[in-house]
């Protein structure tokens, strides 16, 4: 067993938004010595899948408003904005989709202040953890560059995995053939008259769409997904607030949710109100409202409803919406309705099958595939190497419904048995199959403080 003292106290493995945010919050509450490692494999930390793109048409899911990195100062991304833009008013900066590369910059800076001002030491290693076992008084990490490293404290920050194109064939096309829609080098490579074939439909398929569109793609954006549903947009400015009794709401099943949640919808627009203020009102609450819900309506939910609530839910703005438009209605962008079955290597073409309502089969020819699928929420299909370790040793358990990992209150891992660890902390999507709603960057912040908050009053 492995005796002396571990190298860091705490290690965070994730330097994605979930993981820098944790370290700003340890690095600003720390009052005495404290030794950080960040594990990501990433050159830079802050920016992970969702803003590491330097797109300019890549835009924040939210208003910049919504977007602080601090419970207790939510203005402080408009304020970041604000320095560099003096131009616009606060109150316009706030209503701005802004670029996602903005925030990215903005958490870089944060962080950047808190290691300056901070007793704390936090080091980036850019690796990543593949293994761990427990010592004697902590924990020790296994990295991919073939060291290792002991921490008394791990919080998992691994974020957003993608999902593999599930079709026959695909594994087996060249690299130029399919391309994944958050390498966006790869998808800045396909040529401007290429048909290209997106399957997916939500905000991954958005910004591929996107990045194209503004490139001045000629070629023909077929989008396939099973429901064919695509995110709905924001309005415009501050949308008024709708009051909605939310116990009312906690208290019914998911059928009468369902059938309430529309009942509102329909009211408010009756009224001039826009339903997406009814969303709004509905949001802060949503974990409350997963927790309440039965075992059987959380698998209802997950089966029949989730893709109807996450295009309502998971909004875009209202400029990329408006583009998406145009393109569907010049028929530049082309919506199927079907599940992919194959996608087969020709000499130059991809051959794509599927099928979709009723037995009909599609089949089209695209120069290349993108795999806009998503985010993968099964923690053992997820192909990171530490959590199947985790799990395989019994350090953690699936969470509800094979999400994420199973956690306390407090984000504490579960191990095998069910007991909460007291070194072993998760955030974010990690944690959905437990709260739902743990993905976006209000979620993440709190998250962040709290785990800092029981991190170092532990000590
Ligand atoms: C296209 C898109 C747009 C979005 N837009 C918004 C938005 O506008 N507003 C909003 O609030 N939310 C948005 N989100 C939600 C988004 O998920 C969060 O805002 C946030 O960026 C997630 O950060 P994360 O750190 O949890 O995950 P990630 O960004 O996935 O970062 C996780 C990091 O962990 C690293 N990692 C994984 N495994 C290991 C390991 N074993 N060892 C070391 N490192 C590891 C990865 O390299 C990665 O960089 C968006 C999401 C997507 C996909």
């Amino acid at each position: 067993m492995f005796a002396s003292t571990p190298l860091y106290d705490i290690a965070i493995a994730g330097g994605g938004a979930a993981g820098t945010l944790l370290a700003i919050q340890l690095l600003r509450a720390a009052r005495a010595p404290l030794r950080i490692a960040v594990l990501e494999p990433r050159a830079q930390l802050g920016r992970g899948g969702a803003h590491a793109t330097r797109h300019a048409e890549h835009l924040l899911n939210v208003p910049a408003g919504g977007m602080s990195a601090f419970n207790d100062a939510p203005g402080d991304f408009v304020d970041w904005l604000l320095a560099g833009q003096v131009e616009a008013t606060r109150e316009a900066l706030a209503a701005r989709f802004v670029p996602r590369r903005a925030f990215a910059d903005y958490l870089t800076q944060r962080l950047q202040e808190a290691r300056d001002a901070s007793t704390g030491v936090m080091v980036h290693l850019q690796t990543r953890a593949t293994g761990i076992e427990r010592i004697a008084n902590g924990l020790r990490l296994e990295l991919e560059d073939g060291t290792t490293l002991s921490a008394t404290t791990l919080v998992l920050a691994t974020g957003n995995a993608p999902r593999p194109l599930p079709a026959r064939g695909a594994s087996a096309l060249p690299a130029a053939q399919r391309i994944e829609a958050w390498d966006t080098v790869a998808v800045d490579s396909i040529a401007a008259d290429a048909q290209v074939c997106v399957i997916g439909s939500g905000l991954s398929m958005v910004d591929t769409a996107m990045a194209l569109l503004t490139a001045g793609h000629r070629g023909t954006l077929h989008v396939l997904s099973r429901h064919g549903l695509m995110p709905l947009p924001h309005v415009e400015g501050q949308p008024p607030s709708y009051a909605l009794d939310v116990d009312a709401f906690a208290a019914l099943p998911l059928r009468g949710r369902m059938h309430a949640l529309r009942a509102h919808a329909a009211r408010a627009v009756a009224a001039g109100t826009p339903w997406q203020s009814v969303i709004d009102a509905l949001r802060p609450h949503v974990q409350r409202l997963w927790t309440t819900l039965s075992c059987v309506d959380q698998r209802r939910f997950l089966r029949h409803v989730v893709r109807l609530w996450d295009v309502h839910r998971h909004r875009i703005a209202p400029a990329v919406h408006a583009r998406l438009q145009q393109a569907l209605t010049s028929g530049q962008l082309q919506r199927h309705r079907a599940r992919l079955d194959s996608a087969i290597a020709g000499e130059r073409c991809v051959q794509l099958q599927g099928h979709g309502p009723h037995g009909r089969t599609l089949s089209l020819e695209a120069a290349c595939v993108v795999n806009a699928t998503g985010v993968e929420l099964r923690v053992q299909a997820m192909r990171n190497p530490l959590l199947s370790e985790l799990t395989g040793r019994g350090l953690a358990r699936p969470g509800p419904h094979g999400i994420g990992l199973d956690t306390d209150g407090d984000g504490r891992v579960l191990e095998a048995d069910g007991v909460a660890q007291a070194d072993l902390f998760a955030l974010g999507s990690l944690r959905m199959g437990s709260l739902w709603e743990s993905l976006a960057i209000p979620e993440l912040r709190g998250q962040a403080e709290a785990i800092a908050k029981a991190l170092l009053g532990a000590r």
